[in-house]
């Protein structure tokens, strides 16, 4: 079964005005379905990593046999990445966190305010393309900003995502060019702090 595009959960105008509809088209339909394309391809010569999920795959890329391995980080990465972004979004959502994740936000980083900040510079910092991101699983069960290079998923360092936000330019640059610390301002006007908890409540490392 080759892995498939998920259809984005809303209209490409959902996220608006923070994103313009012409980044989700692009992003969703161009993008993404790039990175699921070139993974099938990928994995067209090894049928038996076909039935891996693709968080598996990229969690032990070390199993991956060497001449695709590359690829599949790229690809592999670049699906589960994305296929996390639309849900983790939408439509009348923002503000500030809720339940669980609001709990543990507030015991690792301090508050709300001190784990924005964190996040934004993370991602404001990345040279070039990349994510940054919330994960669990480190000491004493704290949550972490990390930022990872192009489409590297934390999964690959033994990291747990529970959140992440895209700093390549084609997340943001169709509205806010070379802005990306205004973009990523602005992202938190639609983070989707229910499919957030649902993901941090799904982690078996907190
Ligand atoms: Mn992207």
């Amino acid at each position: 079964m080759a892995h498939e595009l998920p259809a984005l959960p809303y209209d490409f105008a959902a996220l608006e005005p923070h994103i313009s509809a012409d980044i989700m088209r692009l992003h969703h339909d161009k993008h993404h379905a790039t990175y699921v394309d070139n993974l099938n391809k990928a994995l067209e010569k090894h049928a038996d990593l076909q039935s891996k999920s693709p968080e598996d795959l990229v969690r032990d890329l070390q199993s991956v046999p060497e001449d695709i391995r590359t690829a599949v980080r790229n690809n592999g990465g670049g699906h589960v990445n994305h296929s996390m972004f639309w849900q983790i979004m939408a439509p009348k959502a923002g503000g500030e966190p809720t339940g669980a994740i609001a709990d543990a936000i507030k015991n690792s980083f301090g508050g709300f305010e001190d784990f924005k900040k964190l996040f934004n510079d993370g991602g404001t910092k990345q040279f070039g393309s990349g994510w940054v991101w919330l994960v669990g699983g480190g000491a004493g069960g704290k949550l972490e900003v990390v930022s990872t290079p192009n489409q590297d998923n934390p999964l690959t360092n033994g990291q747990h995502p529970i959140m992440g936000n895209d700093v390549w330019e084609h997340a943001y640059y169709l509205q806010y060019q070379n802005r990306r610390a205004e973009y990523l301002q602005a992202w938190w006007n639609v983070v989707n702090w229910e499919e957030v908890n649902k993901r941090f409540a799904a982690l078996s490392v907190k």
